[in-house]
């Protein structure tokens, strides 16, 4: 398969080991159909689970010990917890892995058939070949400023925002909320993430775990929590305090800042940087009550009638100045 080229041979031995003991395991229980496959999901599905375990682990105590803040009442977390494991156990692996590693294949392919070198790092820069964790960390710092754009025009265009703000919504933010946003923001951003990866060949193996990676800060990022990363910490990974500054009420929509999802340099890069806040509440003033506090339909259906409502918005504003 694809993803064995392009993987590193350490990573390639472990994980081939790894899927093979599943696939014995399936093979011994008697399902022989497909194991492969289901080895590739379990795997794949298995990180995104021990990554959510992780952040649980690190996130809880840190929540508990330094809190930012308390509420009277808290909100039932159950739809966050719906995102969190949906995302790993369904659309992580089906996307992450499987649509990226079809398509790669097919791009691969598609060049090699017309006698192109398929494009990637390695190709322009082949001395990288020797180093790559290197590699992997300019994929990730990559594929991260193609996010920062991506989350930065959710905030421009009003449609866009209508989906994101399902995000936004959330007015008791822990590091359950990473994950709450609309299906059809997540389907943006795979379709995104995966276009980049490809134009700038992240092997098939590599993109899941980058993705993993950004969720992995992303929950740290939304921690109710007082800790901070220093100084230096914060001018290089998306703090609890520095993300709290992009969820602020007076942030929602165009107004806002801190657009990073795992480094803050591309913040600091294009001027939307915002360090010296002490952002408390979250939330957007703008979103109806099913968005934050409704179950995962209701809030999967407000994201889709604001989408509606700013879109309609958006093109009134947009005649009105055309006839003025
Ligand atoms: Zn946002
Ligand atoms: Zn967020």
């Amino acid at each position: 398969m694809s993803w064995i080229s392009h993987a590193t041979p350490i990573a390639t031995g472990a994980i081939t080991c790894v899927i093979g003991s599943l696939e014995s395991s399936l093979h011994h229980i008697g399902v022989i159909q497909h194991s492969h496959v289901l080895a590739l999901w379990l795997f794949f599905a298995g990180c995104g689970v021990l990554q959510l375990c992780l952040s649980f682990l690190i996130c809880t105590p840190i929540e508990r010990i330094w809190p930012l803040t308390s509420w009277a009442e808290r909100n039932p977390i159950v739809a966050d917890v719906t995102y969190a494991f949906f995302v790993r156990l369904v659309l992580f692996p089906l996307i992450a892995f499987f649509e990226y590693d079809w398509l790669r294949q097919q791009l691969d392919g598609f060049f090699l058939a017309h006698s192109m070198k398929p494009p990637s790092l390695l190709a322009l820069v082949p001395a990288l070949a020797s180093w790559p964790l290197l590699v992997f960390f300019i994929n990730f710092a990559t594929l991260d400023l193609s996010d920062y754009w991506r989350h930065r025009l959710s905030h421009r265009y009003g449609w866009w925002y209508g989906v994101h703000s399902v995000h936004h919504a959330e007015d008791q933010m822990t590091f359950w909320s990473d994950e709450r946003s609309h299906v059809l923001e997540d389907t943006i951003t795979y379709l995104w993430l995966i276009a980049v990866g490809l134009l700038i060949g992240v092997p098939s193996l590599q993109f899941p775990f980058v993705i993993l990676g950004f969720r992995f800060v992303g929950s740290l990022a939304h921690s109710n929590t007082s800790i901070s990363y220093g100084w230096l910490g914060d001018h290089i990974f998306i703090s609890p305090r520095f993300h709290r500054t992009h969820h602020a009420l007076k942030a929602a929509g165009r107004r806002s800042c801190n657009f990073g999802t795992a480094l803050s340099w591309w913040d600091i890069t294009f001027n939307t940087a915002k360090f010296r806040d002490n952002t408390i509440e979250t939330g957007d003033a703008g979103a109806e009550p099913a968005m934050v506090s409704g179950s995962w339909g209701a809030q999967q259906a407000a994201g889709f009638r604001r989408m509606v409502r700013l879109a309609r918005r958006a093109r009134k504003a947009h005649a009105t100045k055309a006839i003025s």
